[in-house]
């Protein structure tokens, strides 16, 4: 087994608890789930991000603000020189009660830096729609502007899918309105709820197409940032990213298992031949999964590896990278496979 490298942002995904039912989540998460970790365990895996030389931690769920000790898990990756950023839809209540000035100046206090609102339609037809939480539009967006007034740095994820796609630019219109300094677009993963739902709702080939027109008239128009990640490098809508997945990234499951990146989530390491327990972090600790996990060492070595057919030959190669592996990996049950599921060369060569 090679070096592990460092670690340079860790996701803990608090709880699975959420106010929100969002048709897409591939965390199955809903304001009646129970699984969480365990304080103790979230002080030790920051604890052990720090070990590994991780700049950023991320607090994610699930819905992180229904934890009361969400403070606390904040200062103490602050308090371990790392960037505390938080995920989440601003609600603390499946009523639409969102988060007040208060609780985001406490967090700022805290040492958090960064907190990116889910915004999934830009009306409230559109993003309650994706939601099922009656008055969640509203409530996200009071929940920005309260955090923006807090004095931290905001941005918005939105998952386009058939439903939402076409609203990308007054997604965009609403950030810079808001004065939200970003909006990442999050590829929708068919795991989850995710994946009855994608039959209806993932993107075809031709919406990509149409997508990648969007994110490039919105950088035009913007004063905010419109950032899609490494999933998306088979949009060639700018720079490519690496795929970070188990090289520079984990993700943690509320149930205190590991993933190399969000994407891997619901990929067990069963389905390539690697026991489960390789990657429960509660058992053997975050450092043994990250250094010692032949499951992370095969995702790092298939990220890394040489493209196969049809990539082998194709020109978009050095900036696609063959796409996402882990929607790779979903579409065929195998690490490393063939091009990524959404290729654009089904109807177009971009240029
Ligand atoms: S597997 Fe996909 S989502 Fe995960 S880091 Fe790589 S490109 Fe990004
Ligand atoms: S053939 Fe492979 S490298 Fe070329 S655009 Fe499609 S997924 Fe990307």
């Amino acid at each position: 087994m090679s070096t592990p490298p460092a670690l340079e942002a860790l996701k803990i995904e608090v709880t699975q608890r959420c106010s929100l039912a969002c048709k897409h989540c591939s965390t199955d998460a809903g304001p009646s789930r129970t699984t969480a970790l365990a304080a103790e365990a979230v002080g030790r895996l920051i604890r052990e991000a720090a070990q590994l030389g991780a700049a950023e931690v991320t607090f994610s769920g699930g819905e992180p603000l229904l934890r009361p000790e969400l403070a606390a898990f904040v200062g103490a990756a602050a308090g371990a020189s790392m960037r505390p950023h938080l995920y989440t839809s601003g609600l603390l209540t499946p009523d639409s009660v969102p988060a007040d000035e208060g609780r985001f100046r406490t967090l700022r206090e805290a040492g958090l830096q960064k907190v990116t609102f889910t915004l999934l339609g830009a009306s409230a037809a559109s993003h309650e729609r994706m939601t099922l939480v009656a008055g969640s539009f509203a409530a996200t967006r009071r929940a920005g502007e309260a955090a923006v007034r807090s004095g931290l740095e905001c941005g918005f994820h939105f998952v386009p899918v058939r439903a939402n796609f076409r609203e990308l630019l007054d997604i965009v219109g609403i950030a810079a309105n808001m004065g939200f300094s970003q909006v990442s677009l999050l590829r929708f993963v068919p795991q989850g709820r995710g994946r009855p739902f994608a039959p209806r709702q993932a993107l075809s080939a031709a919406d990509h197409a149409e997508l990648r027109s969007l994110v490039l008239a919105a950088r035009r128009q913007a004063s905010v940032a419109v950032r899609c990640g490494s999933p998306y490098n088979f949009l060639l809508a700018g720079r490519p990213t690496a795929c970070t997945a188990a090289s520079k990234t984990a993700t943690v499951s509320p149930s205190g298992r590991a993933y190399p990146c969000d994407a891997f989530k619901n990929i067990e390491p069963e389905m390539f031949g690697f026991p489960c327990s390789e990657t429960d972090v509660l058992q053997r600790g975050l450092v043994s999964v990250w250094r010692e996990s032949h499951y992370f060492s095969s995702v790092r070595e298939a990220a890394a590896a040489a493209p196969a057919e049809p990539c082998a030959g194709c020109a978009n190669f050095p900036r696609c990278g063959s796409g996402c592996l882990a929607q790779r990996a979903i579409a065929t049950g195998l690490l490393g496979a063939g091009a990524d599921p959404d290729c654009l060369l089904q109807v177009e060569t971009p240029q």
